[in-house]
């Protein structure tokens, strides 16, 4: 694989992160991954402008412009020869050469990591058709959950506990109400309407999640952006979760609760249809 770090694109055996690197010692970095179909890129004006929001939040520098980031995802994507998988993108607030909390001097030039993941058959996933089992879990993460850092260790933890009790995914709950998945933003949907938890320092603002309602919202279905338990989402007719690398998958189990006839519900279906149509037709 050809790898891109601070305006060089190298093997990825020979690609080198100072061990002082922040991001390494303090999870002080910032990331994105954008899906690649048929070669293109979906979304990246979304994660382009989130990856801005996340760095103004915690005062870091901008490690390139929008078009040149824009280059970058494209030269990977076409050296690797990726038609269907993923882009990550990391930014970190690099290093003096020490370790020390206070933050280094504003001149320090921030690391820019790009890697591809070739995952054919992303689009036309089993585990979609299947859809995804998930337990619940308490919520312990810290409280930017809208800056979309690497500090990932407990959603990997929660990955984790789901596998080790037969499910795929956790979804996380913070007094009493469900915040989101580990790495996907969480629906369910009763009696014809989508219920979702409204955007706050709570979430992560996922760019599928933006893009998803509006076109629930074009399809005529009714969105309730409200907080929900995960009581009430056991009981519902049907649930989904959406991120940008598995777009609509629906979830079938809840805490051992089947969800309708244990398939993947009907509105789920649809929406992952209109959703990976649109972003298709919109890739660059
Ligand atoms: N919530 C969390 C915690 C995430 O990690 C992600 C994606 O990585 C999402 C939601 C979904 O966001 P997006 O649709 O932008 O991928």
């Amino acid at each position: 694989r050809t790898v891109y770090v601070n305006g060089e694109y190298l093997p990825e055996t020979e690609a080198k992160v100072s061990i002082f690197d922040r991001g390494f010692l303090f999870a002080d970095a910032v990331y994105e991954v954008t899906s690649v179909l048929d070669g293109k890129l979906i979304d990246f004006e979304g994660h382009a402008v989130r990856l801005e929001r996340s760095l103004n939040e915690l005062d870091m520098q901008s490690a390139c412009t929008k078009e040149e980031l824009l280059g970058i995802h494209r030269k990977l994507v076409e050296l690797n020869e990726i038609e269907e998988g993923l882009v990550y993108l990391q930014v970190s607030r690099g290093s003096d050469g020490d370790r020390d909390f206070v933050f280094p001097s504003e001149d320090t030039k921030p690391t820019l990591v790009l890697f591809t993941q070739n995952k054919p058959g992303l689009a036309n996933s089993p585990a979609a058709q299947k859809g995804a089992k998930v337990i619940s879990i308490d919520d312990i993460r810290w409280g930017r959950r809208d800056i979309k850092t690497v500090q990932l260790l407990y959603p990997s933890m929660g990955k984790m506990m789901a596998k080790a009790a037969g499910a795929d995914d956790a979804w996380l709950v913070e007094d009493g109400y469900v915040t989101e998945g580990t790495s996907n933003n969480a629906y369910y949907v009763k009696d014809g309407k989508i219920i979702t938890r409204p955007l706050s320092n709570d979430i992560l603002h996922g760019i599928t999640r933006k893009a998803v309602l509006r076109l629930a919202e074009e399809a005529q279905m009714t969105i309730e952006e409200r907080l929900f338990t995960i009581d009430e989402a056991k009981e519902a007719d049907e649930a989904f979760t959406t991120s940008a690398s598995a777009f609509v998958m629906p979830v079938v189990e809840i805490d051992g609760a089947q969800l309708g006839d244990g398939t993947p519900g009907p509105i789920a279906k649809r929406l992952r249809e209109i959703y990976l149509e649109e972003a298709r037709a919109k890739a660059i």
